[in-house]
């Protein structure tokens, strides 16, 4: 297999498919609701990579080294028969590993399907326990009884669960140590996000921000905790373990502590646009090429000029000015 690296000397490892702009919440950090309201002109279907061509680019990119693939979306439990989707990507030669990223809201009916289909890892999004809190959030008026209950019900049927955190200053840093001891107590990995800059709409700036060094600080006033050693190279989440019942907790820290440098990424968005990086203005139209008719060589040679042209480092360089001003994808098209 020919390996490939970008300008930085990183090699591709991860592709992450969106596999739908469309989602069930409207969390304010992601697609607010006064942006994403009901007129909001959604992907028609014709438009959205097919299972067809989603396991095909899956397989190019395989050829060229990744050995990992996340589902994500908009809430990838939205698109129709995921779990055919998924029973195919395990048949890929060099996939080693493939997960999904879900609000949960649909869990309860997928968890057993997606399972049967072959897959073994989820991380799941939730910011509070409160359910007022949470209903604010994620736009919706969802509560967290749902998202807990469907958690339960996946771990039953098997499957490996993280959590995730979105945490914002003066939103939901009350809720760091309830969510911290929840998922402590029943053994489970919680990850703090710090509040990124994605799209172009969800009211970022440098203030709102709670940095990994607060989140730890205010963990270490409660917990004993040590650093749990990297588990590959490109890890993004810092981990340490609570010394008491070996749970861990991580931190991705774009923000405060960045990790272009080791950022094997690339992105394939919902209708079919390679993105090199989270923070990209402009993608690489990937379904075109498909669609009129090029063979799987000829693919695989864009992908890797593409690839090879990659110089992106957008969270070493971050700066207010930047966030403002540079129009990025939104995150609904190629997740997170
Ligand atoms: N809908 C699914 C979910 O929420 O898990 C998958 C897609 S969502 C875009 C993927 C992840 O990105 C979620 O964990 C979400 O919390 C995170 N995310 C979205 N907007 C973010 C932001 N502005 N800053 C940090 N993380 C964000
Ligand atoms: Fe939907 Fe996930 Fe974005 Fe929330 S973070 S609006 S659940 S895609
Ligand atoms: Fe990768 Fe871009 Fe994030 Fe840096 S900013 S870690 S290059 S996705």
């Amino acid at each position: 297999m020919e390996a490939i690296v970008d300008k930085l000397g990183r090699p591709i490892r991860d592709l992450r498919i969106s596999v739908t702009d469309r989602c069930n919440f409207r969390c304010t950090y992601c697609m607010p609701k006064e942006i994403f309201g009901d007129d909001y002109a959604f992907l028609p279907k014709s438009e959205l990579l097919s299972f067809e061509e989603i396991e095909r680019l899956s397989s190019i990119f395989a050829s060229l080294g990744v050995k990992k693939l996340r589902l994500t979306g908009g809430e990838p439990l939205m698109r129709r028969d995921l779990p055919k989707l998924i029973a195919r990507l395990t048949e890929i030669e060099g996939i080693e590993d493939i997960g999904l990223t879900t609000n949960g809201v649909l869990l309860g009916q997928y968890a057993k399907p997606l399972y049967e289909a072959g897959l073994r890892r989820l991380n799941m999004s939730l910011d509070a326990l409160d359910p007022e809190l949470f209903g604010t959030m994620n736009g919706r008026g969802i509560k967290p009884d749902l998202i807990l209950s469907n958690i339960d019900r996946a771990k039953e049927v098997g499957f490996d669960i993280k959590m995730n955190m979105v945490v914002q200053k003066g939103v939901n840093e009350k809720e760091i140590l309830p969510m911290a001891s929840y998922f402590k107590e029943r053994g489970m990995t919680l990850r703090f996000i710090e509040f990124m800059d994605v799209g172009n709409d969800n009211g970022w700036s440098f203030e709102k921000v709670v940095t990994k060094k607060e989140i730890y600080d205010m963990l270490k006033a409660e917990y004993e905790m040590e650093p749990a050693e990297e588990a590959y190279f490109g890890e993004v989440a810092k981990r340490y373990r609570y010394l008491d019942n070996g749970a861990e907790v991580g931190f991705i820290t774009s923000v405060s502590e960045s990790f272009c440098s080791s950022c094997t990424r690339a992105r394939l968005s919902s209708e079919g646009k390679l993105y090199t990086c989270l923070f990209a203005s402009s993608g690489f139209d990937l379904r075109e090429l498909i669609r009129s008719g090029m063979q799987d060589d000829e693919i695989r040679d864009r992908i890797i000029s593409v690839w090879e042209q990659r110089g992106d480092r957008y969270s070493d360089e971050r700066t207010e000015q930047t966030a403002k001003n540079r129009k990025k994808i939104d995150m609904s098209y190629i997740g997170g």
